[in-house]
């Protein structure tokens, strides 16, 4: 018999024998954790009223004023779980089946035998026992699972990217940094002003939003997971109206059935690789592309001329005794003549036309589709627009030399060069500020 039940139960004790109830009681006090005691059912069912706590009733049937069963009946109104244990002398069928009638847990003979009553006690109160305890470790349970649910909450809510859960078209979890993000104090406020995160998706170069995807299914979550990470790369406005450039993570959980996507700012690293982009194929002092982007273009151009038999002409210019403007006049203000040239050929020159600083006074066009003479034409006009450019900060007139050539079959970027070259170097002997062309 395993006492251990009884030991936080809270008891009412109805009998109306004193010497029963005093010694039965006592025993009974002893080993619960409270104990009522009455003298009859009235008093009994007074005692349950103020005491909804009980947890189990020890009652006798024949007493005055209220018997055991009427009492218990009463208390089924109010109660339809606490355990009962009577105790009686009657076993007559019609008493049995008023006990089953109020729903009497257990039964103890009279004369009362302690060990039989304890036992039936003990029998009354262990299933409403067991499932407290199962309630008990549902609970426990449940708040651990709350806790862990907590501390993952608070994980995601620490990090600095943006993270939320997602099935295939509806987010269910969001952290703090999403709902600052899109400024929304809930992931209710947002579900109701966005229907579909990827309207936030700006439609930009490089970047996904749900025109990139051209079939049918507008899965994106499913398009953006088979892309590789540099293509995974979305823009989005925030509150501020300030553009932020995100790489998108996506982990696939439950055979699919939900998403834990994680967007990372990349905005300023973006800016940055695009300034040392710049800087790798850019000339910093007059903004002009420098030779390695010469080298990349010039080589799509030369495929191109092949394919299309197009006229791919190149200019080489340089500056006329430059060395003696930069000797007289100090090297900083070459540099600002060097950058007003650059500005005056962009001028001069169409859009698909590529103007590179060659070298330190020397600059190459790059002329797509343009054959000798339309080259010389383009070159007798920066000629012209050098030779008449005025500034009141460059004392002096600036002139250049021309070399213009074509490309021919057989060429080579070298080959290519060195023909317009050797009409520069003839432009200068023939007395500088002049145009010549070589085929
Ligand atoms: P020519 O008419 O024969 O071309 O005479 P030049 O003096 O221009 O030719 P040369 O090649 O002898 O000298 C080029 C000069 O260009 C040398 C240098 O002082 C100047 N120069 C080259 N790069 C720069 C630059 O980045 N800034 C400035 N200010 N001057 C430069
Ligand atoms: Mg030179
Ligand atoms: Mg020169």
């Amino acid at each position: 018999m395993n006492n251990e039940v009884l030991k936080n139960v809270k008891v009412l004790y109805v009998e109306d024998e004193n010497d029963v109830r005093e010694f039965t009681g006592r025993t009974i006090k002893a080993i619960v954790k409270e104990i009522i005691i009455k003298e009859n059912g009235k008093e009994g069912l007074e005692a349950f009223k103020e005491n909804l706590d009980i947890d189990l009733i020890v009652t006798d049937i024949n007493m005055p004023k209220m018997g055991g069963l009427e009492m218990c009946a009463e208390i089924r109104k109010i109660n339809k779980e606490v355990p009962i244990v009577i105790t009686s002398a009657h076993n007559d069928p019609d008493f049995l089946k008023q006990a089953i009638d109020v729903g009497v847990s257990a039964y103890a003979m009279k004369p009362i035998d302690l060990y039989q009553l304890i036992e039936s006690m003990i029998k009354a109160i262990e299933p409403i026992f067991l499932k407290k305890q199962l309630k008990e470790t549902n609970l426990f349970l449940e708040e651990r699972v709350e806790e862990g649910i907590e501390k993952i909450k608070s994980i995601l809510d620490s990090q600095d990217n943006i993270i939320f859960v997602s099935s295939k078209d509806t987010i269910t979890n969001v952290n703090k940094k999403f709902l600052e993000f899109f400024n929304v104090d809930s992931l209710e406020e947002f579900n109701s002003k966005i229907p579909c995160i990827t309207s936030l998706f700006k439609e930009e170069k490089a970047c996904f939003n749900l025109n990139s995807i051209t079939g049918d299914e507008k899965n994106w979550i499913k398009y953006l997971i088979n892309l590789n990470e540099v293509d995974r790369i979305v823009k989005i406005t925030n509150q501020d109206r300030q553009d932020r450039i995100f790489t998108v993570n996506i982990d696939a959980y439950k055979n699919n059935d939900f998403y834990v996507i994680s967007l990372t700012d990349i905005t300023e690293l973006k800016e940055k690789s695009n300034l040392l982009e710049y800087q790798a194929n850019h000339d910093l002092l007059t903004g002009l592309f420098n030779r390695q982007k010469f080298h990349e273009i010039f080589g799509k151009e030369i495929r191109r001329d092949k394919r299309y038999e197009n006229n791919l002409s190149l200019i080489l210019f340089d500056i006329d005794h430059f060395k003696i403007f930069n000797d007289k006049y100090g090297h900083n203000l070459g540099d600002e003549v060097l950058k007003f040239i650059a500005k005056i050929v962009s001028k001069n020159v169409r859009e698909h036309d590529t103007i590179v600083r060659w070298g330190g006074e020397e600059f190459i066009v790059l002329l797509p589709e343009t054959n000798l003479e339309g080259a010389f034409k383009v070159a007798e006009k920066i000629r012209v627009a050098l030779e008449e450019f005025k500034d009141d900060s460059i004392p002096e007139k600036i002139t250049s030399s021309f070399g213009v050539t074509t490309l021919k079959k057989g060429d080579t970027e070298n080959s290519f060069i060195e023909k317009a070259d050797e009409a520069l170097y003839e432009a200068k002997k023939q007395g500088r500020n002049r145009v010549i062309i070589k085929s």
